[in-house]
């Protein structure tokens, strides 16, 4: 498979540029040429087989070329998700629990860091370093922003990565405490936690400018890490396929709904459908920072001021995947794209077309859910259940009833995502529950470690030489 601009007509890349790649041509994001298809038999005859075996079919199409044999990717994805290398903490890696009769939870919070990005970062660093292996010395820098989750997820996968330096750009205050001494505290000196005075909108912006520096992003190795990668998003599609086939064979298509900040996890489950899941719909549950919900219900997309929620990584108004699926749906015209992303970048808005608007909602649906919503939703689904639930998960839930209760979905069974484990956010939890869940024995030490900081003002030229004097290049 080779890879193109969101943004401009520039020539296609292998998957290797892609991986290894900052941002494509025209500041665009790179996106398959065409969406590999599997038929209806095909994908049923992946059920019953593992996690790895299933990643191994749906990653096949857009991996497998000269840089990465049929073998490699069967043992880098064994070195992922194989149950003897116990880096998650359950043998199907993404299990379906049912919560009743029509609704279900994944759990995709069993690896290292307890949220959903430990899935595709694991596997995205074993990649690259295979793609590294036997290469000049190059640097190597992995650049993020993280409102949360992504961070720690990076750092603990790709610190197994040959002579890499790892810079992770933070919004000094809105994450939780453990979220940051997750990152702070991990001992490692090639480790460079910078705390930006401002909202992660800020810090993904910085991050973009730093990668669109062609310059730069050369002399510095830079490798994106977070869903800007698009190795991220193929792998989170899937759990969208493992869920499916957890389901009984005459079940219905799924719905999934799914908490969102990025449009990163629900544009994965959109790469499941046009690959040939059968999905219901794929439902876009936002917080009150709720520019997705807005897109969805109007055509218009407007920015807003972020302001701090109880589900701290869905605190984003620039959602930067949202540029792939327009990619799509405004007919896969980079000269679309840039006019649009133009307008939004100059004014803080652009709108789709009718006709645009009544396509989009027939693959996604959307709803929102207030603090209150989501600390309620935390509460009853204790007391019906016994399970506790972590605020963006709960998100989503409100969503999910909220939708099934008014009959708004297609009928068949709804799956909501469960994005991070609950001992990340022990205040709302103990808002909703009077007690709040312990940390899991692995996390423990993190709460008495030294943590390593280094807060910086939201100025491109200080991020800038910080690195830069950092990697030496
Ligand atoms: C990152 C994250 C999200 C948002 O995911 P996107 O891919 O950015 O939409 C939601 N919940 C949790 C717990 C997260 O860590």
């Amino acid at each position: 498979m080779k890879y193109i601009s969101t943004r401009s007509l520039d020539d296609p890349v292998s998957a290797r540029q892609m991986a290894l790649g900052t941002l494509a041509g025209g500041g665009g994001l790179y996106i398959p040429q065409s969406w590999p298809t599997l038929l209806a038999p095909e994908i049923e005859a992946l059920r019953g087989h593992s996690f790895a075996a299933i990643a191994g079919r749906i990653l096949a199409p857009f991996l497998l070329d000269d840089h990465l044999t049929d073998q490699d990717l069967a043992f880098l994805l064994d070195q992922t998700f194989g149950p003897t290398q116990k880096i998650f903490n359950v043998p199907g890696i993404a299990p379906l629990v049912p919560l009743s009769e029509s609704m279900s939870l994944l759990e995709l919070f069993h690896g290292p860091t307890l949220a959903f990005k430990d899935i595709a970062l694991q596997f995205l660093a074993r990649l690259i370093d295979h793609y590294l292996k036997n290469k000049d010395n190059r640097p190597v820098t992995f650049l993020g922003a993280t409102s949360g989750d992504t961070g720690s997820a990076a750092i603990h996968a790709c610190a197994g990565v040959k002579n890499a330096n790892i810079f992770i750009l933070h919004p000094a205050k809105n994450i939780s405490e453990i979220q940051r001494r997750q990152m702070t505290t991990f001992p490692s000196s090639r480790v460079f936690n910078i705390a930006i005075e401002g909202t992660f909108d800020d810090c993904q912006a910085l991050v973009k400018t730093l990668l669109s520096d062609s310059s730069l992003a050369g002399r510095l190795g830079f490798i994106p890490i977070n869903s800007i990668n698009f190795i991220r998003i193929l792998v989170q599609s899937v759990y969208y396929f493992t869920a499916a086939l957890a389901l009984p064979a005459s079940s219905l298509p799924p719905s999934f709904v799914v908490p969102t900040g990025n449009f990163g996890n629900v544009f994965a489950g959109y790469v499941a459908r046009q690959m040939g899941l059968k999905i219901g719909r794929l439902v876009v549950a936002t917080n009150h920072n709720d520019i997705l919900y807005r897109f969805f219900k109007t055509g218009e997309m407007a920015i807003d001021r972020v302001i701090p929620s109880y589900s701290p990584s869905m605190d984003i108004q620039v959602s930067s995947n949202f540029e792939r699926f327009l990619f799509d749906l405004t007919g896969r015209d980079p000269r679309i794209v840039s006019h649009l992303m133009d307008g939004f970048k100059q004014r803080g808005n652009f709108r789709v077309t009718t006709a645009d608007h009544i396509k989009a909602g027939s693959v996604f649906a959307t709803g929102r859910a207030s603090n209150s919503q989501t600390v309620s939703t935390i509460k009853s689904i204790y007391d019906e259940t016994g399970l506790v639930i972590d605020p963006h998960t709960a998100v989503g839930l409100h969503v999910a009833r909220e939708l099934a209760d008014a009959s708004s979905l297609p009928p068949g069974p709804i799956i909501a995502l469960a994005c991070a484990h609950p001992s990340k956010f022990p205040d709302t939890i103990h808002k909703a529950l009077s007690f709040s869940p312990p940390l899991p024995e692995s996390l423990r030490p993190i709460l008495t470690l030294p943590e390593r900081i280094t807060p910086i003002r939201n100025d491109l030229g200080i991020v800038k030489n910080y690195i830069s004097g950092i990697v030496g290049a």
